[in-house]
């Protein structure tokens, strides 16, 4: 493994091979950067589970060469809707609605086809599997390596010009380079997530249904399959059997989710891998998301809830972002203070948002419940997504990127 910082092509380490980190070593790469990933897991591997890709992350990846070919299928995610246990549609936005006034129409796709697609991108040799990141240390620089920092690694000291830290939700260098920061605090709520193969006629909207502090998601993916997920109010006590559990609290729920259930249940020809955790987020904002020469991007910079849906859509653009700033001979620490300026109100603004839609959605009292319902229903459409214009109109930076010095 090489870190080959000064000797002409500047270098990049990135910490952490998911959704953030690869987006950041394509954003990089095209940038001119010389880039070496390093990824803890012995694999590269998006879990077993779909993630949403609102309009300003497909326009994101579209900035670093990720266009619409790449995401096989033409499934695209619309209408979206919300329902309530018996079926009754509480809000329903038309595809073709959303599509015109946000861009291109958000798109579904596994985990894992998301980043196979980033790590195609890459050039090989690039992705260092199996090394994980221990520390940065930027003390002892001196003479003509005053403009470097040494990377920490399982395989070794590396050198680089600036470090990306996307090392994921329980980041260890958020820690080291934030000690005072108090870290994580659980989300009340805990979730189910599984991908099952097509079936019949594909559901052809993507819909969520709110019930008593209890949510089930269907989403179609585009290659056909069905991702749907699946919440429940509180830390979740590991139940000793999903399947029974998620059919004792949403069997009796409108159609689809009985059949989904049934699907999830079968064990032939392969069965259907269940993921549950407890969801968290940061008890409060980083004060910044850079340190010198390192920049914090993704969960590890603002791990947030995953009601709207946005955590791995910011990380994309944290990634964007990043690159743009540190284009031609920025000065290193200048442009991650510009970095930190250009995403940090955006990403907080997004976390609290997503946190009030937990709030919400746990509800669980029968008249707030109630209470809550009567206003989803009384929202016009159009209200709904002209609320989300600041989200999902995001544009990616064009153009030169400014000129950051010292
Ligand atoms: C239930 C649920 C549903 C979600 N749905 C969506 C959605 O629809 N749309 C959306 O945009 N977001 C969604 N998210 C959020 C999204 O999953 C995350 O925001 C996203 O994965 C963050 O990407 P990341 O690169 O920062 O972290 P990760 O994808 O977690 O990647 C971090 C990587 O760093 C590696 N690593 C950790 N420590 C080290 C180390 N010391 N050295 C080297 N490597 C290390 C890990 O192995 C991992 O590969 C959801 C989240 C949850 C929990």
């Amino acid at each position: 493994m090489r870190g080959v910082a000064g000797m002409g092509v500047r270098h990049a380490v990135v910490a952490g091979g998911g959704i953030g980190g690869l987006a950041a070593a394509v954003a990089l790469n095209r940038r001119g950067w010389g880039v070496t990933v390093c990824e803890r897991a012995p694999v590269l591997t998006g879990i077993g589970a779909g993630i949403v890709l609102a309009p300003n992350a497909l326009r994101a990846l579209d900035s670093i060469g990720l266009g619409p070919d790449v995401w096989a299928g033409d499934a695209l995610l619309g209408p979206v809707g919300l329902r309530a246990p018996d079926g009754t549609w509480l809000s329903r936005t038309g595809a073709g609605a959303t599509s015109s006034r946000h861009g291109p129409p958000a798109r579904a796709v596994h985990r894992g086809s998301l980043i196979d697609a980033l790590a195609a991108a890459l050039p090989p040799g690039v992705v260092h599997l199996g090394v994980a990141v221990t520390g940065v240390d930027d003390t002892g620089n001196t003479g003509d390596r005053a403009d470097t920092v040494v990377v920490r690694t399982s395989a070794g000291d590396l050198r680089a010009d600036v470090v990306v830290a996307a090392d994921g939700v329980r980041s260890g260098l958020r820690g080291r380079l934030f000690p005072r920061h108090p870290g994580l605090r659980h989300a009340g709520e805990a979730g189910w997530r599984a991908v099952l193969p097509g079936f019949g006629p594909p559901p052809r909207s993507a819909a969520e249904t709110w019930g008593r502090g209890e949510r089930f998601g269907i989403v179609p993916l585009v290659d056909g399959r069905i991702y749907v997920y699946a919440t429940a109010a509180g830390p979740g006590t590991k139940p000793a059997d999903h399947h029974a559990e998620l059919i004792r609290r949403f069997g009796a729920w409108h159609d689809p989710i009985p059949a989904l259930l049934d699907r999830l249940g079968r064990r032939n020809p392969d069965p259907v891998r269940v993921l549950h955790h407890d969801f968290y987020e940061l008890a409060s904002p980083l004060p910044r998301f850079h340190s010198g020469r390192v920049a914090l991007l993704g969960d590890a910079a603002h791990a947030m809830t995953p009601n709207m849906g946005q955590g791995g859509c910011q990380a994309i653009e944290d990634a964007v972002v990043v690159a743009h700033l540190l284009a031609d001979d920025a000065d290193v620490p200048a442009a991650l203070a510009a970095y930190t300026e250009a995403r940090h109100r955006r990403t907080t603004r997004i976390s609290r948002r997503s946190r009030r839609i937990g709030e919400l959605a746990r509800l669980s009292h029968p008249l707030a419940v109630s209470a809550r319902n009567l206003a989803v229903r009384a929202t016009p459409s159009a209200v709904t997504s002209r609320a989300l214009d600041t989200v999902l109109g995001w544009q990616p930076p064009s153009g030169p990127a400014p000129t950051v010095r010292a």
